[in-house]
């Protein structure tokens, strides 16, 4: 905890680089027939086997390795997934839509340092959390700042047009129709695929087994007879309890008999790559949630300059925006994680990310495809979907935070309890 970002990364972790090519990977044996296993190695799937591991369960995560840079298009086959998580910043407060998410988020918070110094991976940066609005919310989105009182959360809070907030952060502007509200630590950022590297680094410890591979098929062996998994290499393991913490992709490659009722929603992240001064002087930032006037975009989120695998130092910022759309097959939305940058949504977010900082002269612009998985209540689904097999998916677009929880929850009642 309490690590500036910046162009000197002081994670004592540092990702090891794979080659794209599943199957040419390093793995790590797994058993023919294991107590349970997780499909998938994202946010929720790691957080569930780790939770397994430690609790004394025999348990196989499968998945991509979170450290697989973007597939290429050298490596594409019909079975390819992607991670929501693979970026290197999101979010994380205690201030939520809801006082029951606000609270699991908090657990999840409440643990981030132990995780850390058990596994000997920084992923929480503290740098705290301004959140813009105008009073009352507006018509798509409750306000945040009321919400921040009404959970309880301590904040400092400037009224429309006082900018006293200004002095800690000069660079940073927001409409004078906009109150402000700051959310201290342990309000901030995460690291994702640190996140991951730490609790996957436990499951290994209490004698987790971790298969780099994609799942192609989840049988029910009949009543009580467990699951055959089949995956992308050609193994068939079998297990008598499934996590399937799958993301976006729960619904394909035949992972489930009766679909689950999910909406995918395409997001694009830009991100404004800075200077080395600037990534320097701007990394104790804080993070950023603003409720905008905005027609075509809305709800920005915005992290301080991170330092991304390609060296660039960039500030990340992505929003809902009018070009949006919802996939609905294997093929469509594998074609979305495939876009490279997008001029359409460039022009969008482009202007919305100087606005914010009307000093900084950023050296490049990119954009980032991306997929949101929603449910109707907008909750995570964390749920026994047919006997034996939990389904934990669908962080809502704020799933990153209080993964480590909603995973438990999963590895909870996978267990009957
Ligand atoms: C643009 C964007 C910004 C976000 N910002 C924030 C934020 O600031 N704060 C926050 O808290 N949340 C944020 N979220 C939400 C958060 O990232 C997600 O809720 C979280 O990643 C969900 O975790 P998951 O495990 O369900 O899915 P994922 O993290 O996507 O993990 C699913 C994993 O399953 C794997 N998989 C899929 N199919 C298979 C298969 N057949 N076999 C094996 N493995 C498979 C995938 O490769 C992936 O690794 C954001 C999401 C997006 C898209």
């Amino acid at each position: 905890m309490s690590h500036a970002a910046g162009a000197a990364d002081p994670t004592k972790y540092s990702c090891p680089s794979y080659s794209t090519s599943i199957g040419t990977m390093p793995t790590t044996p797994a058993h023919d027939t294991t107590e349970v296993i997780v499909v998938g190695r994202g946010m929720f799937g790691a957080a569930a086997a780790r939770h397994l591991a430690q609790g004394g369960v025999d348990v196989t995560a499968i998945g991509p390795n979170a450290y697989d840079p973007d597939h290429s298009p050298a490596t594409l086959n019909e079975h390819d997934v992607f991670s929501s998580h693979n970026d290197e910043a999101r979010l994380t407060r205690r201030q939520d839509r809801d006082e029951a998410w606000a609270e699991i988020t908090a657990r999840a918070l409440r643990d981030y340092r132990a995780l850390e110094d058990a596994s000997g991976i920084d992923f929480h940066h503290d740098v705290g959390c301004l959140i813009a609005s105008r009073p009352g919310g507006d018509s798509r989105n409750h306000d945040p700042i009321a919400q921040l009182r009404e959970q309880g959360i301590s904040h400092e809070y400037f009224g429309p047009g006082d900018r006293t907030w200004a002095e800690r952060w000069p660079r940073l502007d927001f409409p004078a129709t906009h109150a402000t509200a700051f959310e201290p630590s342990p309000a901030g950022y995460i690291r994702p695929k640190h996140l991951i590297a730490a609790q996957e680094t436990l499951t290994r410890r209490s004698g987790g087994t971790l298969l780099n591979d994609i799942v192609t098929g989840v049988r029910p062996l009949g009543a009580g007879a467990g699951f055959e998994i089949v995956t992308a290499t050609g193994h068939h393991l079998r297990s008598s309890k499934v996590v399937l913490a799958a993301g976006a992709f729960t619904n394909f490659n035949h992972l489930i008999a009766t679909p689950v009722n999910l909406e995918l929603k395409t997001e694009v992240l830009v991100l404004g790559e800075v200077t080395p001064a600037n990534a320097d002087e701007l990394a104790s930032y804080p993070t950023v949630k603003y409720l905008t006037d905005s027609d075509v975009l809305d709800a920005i989120y915005m992290t301080p300059p991170v330092q991304y695998p390609d060296g660039r130092s960039c500030i990340k910022m992505g929003a809902n925006i009018c070009l949006d759309t919802n996939p609905t097959d294997l093929d469509t939305v594998q074609r979305w994680f495939r876009t490279a940058t997008d001029d359409s949504y460039l022009e969008l977010l482009q202007p919305a990310l100087q606005a914010l900082w009307p000093d900084i002269g950023f050296t490049s612009f990119r954009t980032r495809p991306c997929i949101v998985t929603y449910t109707p209540d907008r909750f995570p689904l964390i749920a026994e979907a047919q006997p034996g097999l939990v389904v934990a998916t669908a962080g809502n677009g704020g799933g990153a935070k209080g993964s480590d929880a909603w995973g438990a929850m999963a590895a909870e009642l996978v267990l009957g309890n």
